[in-house]
């Protein structure tokens, strides 16, 4: 049995390849017991989004109290909201019941260009949970959606950015820039104690990259009560998201654009 219960507060992907499905496969893979509170339900495939339907805030709170009323959770991993009303109350119930290990993937529009988060809802992300994050993994263009600012083009413009994004509240954040040019994808990790520290991988060469940024942020937060460090747990849940790309082209999920494997 897992010695460890690892939650995903984050929507739902019928094509299994990104949200609550390739979190709940993440944490299984890493070995921990995965459980799951729904914030919003899309229609979609491979080759897109084609609806949303959230979940209203009261039900997602209710979820939330019910679970943790009951389970210990030994980190958090936040997904899909949808809504500034689901963001500012799953904030505040993160709050309530003092979680720890908060991993929070700010989605914003999924790759297939399709919003996952009202515009509206970016300042509810800012003010109210980004504080309450332990770890913040926002690619390039949610980067500058939540800075205000022009996308980063080089690593010195990403650690400037990761810097800026501390000072919104999140105790640590991992700055990934797999979406620069390049033959490798450096992700960077600041924090307020320490130093800079980066993570590179070797660029895979394929289109079935559905569902990295959920992946890499579940496998973080499975990973976390098991290492010694944030940056031990971001080092091995980037090998293997590096994987799970390599044998993308593995699986048949439809004609668009497929999923990484886990
Ligand atoms: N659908 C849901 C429910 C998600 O949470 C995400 C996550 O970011 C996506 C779709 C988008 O996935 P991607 O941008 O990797 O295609």
């Amino acid at each position: 049995m897992s010695a460890y219960n690892i939650v995903s507060i984050a929507g739902s992907d019928p094509s299994g390849g990104a949200g609550i499905q390739a979190d709940l496969k993440a944490f299984s893979a890493h070995r921990t017991f995965g459980m799951s509170v729904v914030t919003a339900l899309t229609a979609q495939s491979t080759r897109g989004v084609t609806g949303v339907h959230t979940v209203p805030a009261d039900f997602v709170v209710h979820q939330m109290d019910t679970l943790f009323s009951d389970a210990t959770v030994h980190a958090v991993k936040i997904g899909m909201l949808g809504t500034a009303e689901v963001t500012a109350a799953v904030a505040d119930a993160i709050g309530r019941h003092g979680l720890r290990g908060v991993v929070v993937d700010p989605v914003m529009v999924a790759k297939s260009g399709d919003r996952l988060l009202e515009a509206s809802a970016v300042k509810a992300l800012r003010t109210e949970l980004l504080p309450r994050a332990d770890l913040l993994t926002p690619n390039l263009p949610e980067a500058a959606d939540l800075l205000d600012e022009a996308e980063a083009t080089d690593l010195e413009g990403m650690r400037a950015q990761a810097h800026r994004l501390l000072e919104l509240g999140p105790r640590r954040v991992l700055l990934k820039g797999g979406h620069l040019e390049g033959g490798e994808s450096v992700d960077v990790l600041v924090s307020r104690e320490g130093p800079d520290r980066e993570f590179s991988a070797p660029r895979v060469p394929t289109r079935n990259t559905h569902g990295t940024g959920c992946t890499l942020s579940s496998s973080i937060a499975a990973l976390l009560p098991q290492r010694p460090d944030t940056a031990a747990a971001v080092a091995d849940a980037k090998a293997y998201l590096t994987e799970a790309l390599r044998r993308a082209g593995e699986i048949d999920a439809g004609g668009g654009q497929g999923p990484v494997h886990h």
